[in-house]
């Protein structure tokens, strides 16, 4: 028996990674694995232990009260697994990595994970949440209905500073945002929030075209269901932040039970692998459709960040739900980030919950059409778009329709 079959892989990142910085690419496959080759192993394995042996409960009763207080992972063994897990761990140290934090912890969605970002600020008293439109809906809808007791306030990016009360506990925005795909300059927001913790929801960029940590955030949150996992089956949330935050969350997460299933960190860590080379190869097909489209009369407007990526919005003249219903290879289906291609009408599925008015105010047109681009031909790709989206009025390019997100 080797000490390390018992040993969360967090503590066995050991100084030598830390000290060394790797880029990107590298990070994508060795993060969160550094113990494996130590351990005669190649690929990480999967603990399916819901609780462990522990001979020693004085022992286990003080890294319990550690627990308590600080938040910080347990030494030695696992407890139970609601409060850790040696196979989630290795996706979370990957993906701090990646995002350049200190910590990561996940969570078994993304909307689970931003409710407990809600709770830890919350909890503290600060009740109150400045956020900028548009939100995922669902995101949009937990701030607005106050579901965990937050009080929302909704400004634009340059009235941040105005809208911060003293029981402000979170600023909140996603860039680019879905599903206009509108950016925000996270430097000067960051600034704007002062002692005030500034939560990015990175789940559309991915930490391949950006990192919210260095430019000030605090909090970075992914819907992992998307790019991270990559494949359309795994549903996951995960937030990239410091240690002491990232204690509270983990508090939290033992408290309400939001855990991630062991064999979808192990998935998550394997879909971190290919992260880097499936956000570049879609991106670059991304941004060829986006170029198409906004010289295709049959469209009104597109929306590309940027910074890029492998999201396209488009508004068409016609009848948005046409093309959804037109489309064979892309499959209509809400949801994004996996290798094949999805394309969906926010107004009808992904902002539904959110209200008409504020919908259309936060620059979501009922026209709009939302696409995740994979990593099939780029060639098929626009057959399938030019055939979904109809007869062609007329041939005049116009690529001043390309709008920036
Ligand atoms: C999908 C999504 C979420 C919610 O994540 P789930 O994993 O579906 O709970 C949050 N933010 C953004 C930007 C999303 O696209």
């Amino acid at each position: 028996m080797t000490r390390s079959v018992f040993t969360l892989p967090s503590m066995d990142l050991g100084m030598d990674t830390h000290t060394t910085k790797r880029a990107l690419d590298t990070e994508a496959v060795h993060a969160g694995r550094d113990d494996l080759a130590g351990q005669g192993l190649h690929a990480p394995p999967i603990d399916l232990s819901t609780t462990y042996p522990s001979y020693d409960s004085r022992g286990e009763a003080d890294r319990i009260d550690a627990f308590a207080t600080t938040g910080a992972e347990p030494d030695g063994p696992p407890v139970y697994g609601r409060l850790g897990n040696p196979t989630v761990a290795r996706f979370e140290t990957a993906l701090a990595r990646l995002e350049g934090t200190e910590s990561a912890v996940a969570f078994a969605s993304g909307m689970a994970a931003l409710s407990a970002v809600l709770l830890v600020r919350g909890s503290a008293g600060l009740r109150h949440v400045v956020a900028v439109r548009p939100l995922y809906g669902c995101s949009d809808h937990l701030l607005t209905a106050g579901l965990l007791g937050s009080e929302v306030t909704w400004t634009d990016p340059a009235g941040v500073a105005d809208a911060l009360r003293p029981d402000t506990g979170l600023v909140l925005v996603e860039s680019p945002a879905n599903p206009t795909l509108a950016e925000i300059d996270l430097r000067a927001v960051a600034h704007a929030c002062g002692s005030v913790p500034l939560l990015v929801d990175n789940t559309f960029a991915t930490p391949v075209l950006q990192r919210p940590a260095e430019h000030g955030a605090r909090l970075v949150l992914h819907s992992a269901t998307k790019y991270l996992g990559g494949h359309g089956d795994v549903l996951a949330g995960v937030v990239a932040c410091d240690e002491e935050l990232a204690g509270r969350l983990r508090q939290v997460r033992f408290a309400t039970g939001g855990v991630l299933h062991p064999l979808a960190g192990y998935l998550l860590l394997r879909g971190l692998s290919t992260l880097p080379v499936r956000v570049r190869a879609a991106s670059a097909s991304a941004a060829e459709l986006a170029r198409r489209l906004a010289a295709d009369p049959r469209v009104a407007r597109v929306h590309y960040p940027r910074i890029g990526g492998a999201m396209v919005s488009f508004e068409v003249h016609g009848d948005p739900h046409r093309v959804i219903g037109g489309v064979r290879l892309i499959t209509p289906a809400v949801s994004l980030g996996s290798v094949d291609s999805l394309i969906q009408h926010p107004a009808s599925i992904s902002h539904r919950i959110v209200d008409a008015d504020d919908r259309r105010n936060a620059g979501v047109s009922d026209r709009l059409l939302r696409l995740s681009v994979g990593l099939e031909d780029v060639e098929d790709l626009w057959a399938d778009l030019d055939g979904a989206l109809g007869e062609r009025a007329g041939t005049t390019a116009r690529p001043e329709a390309l709008a920036q997100g």
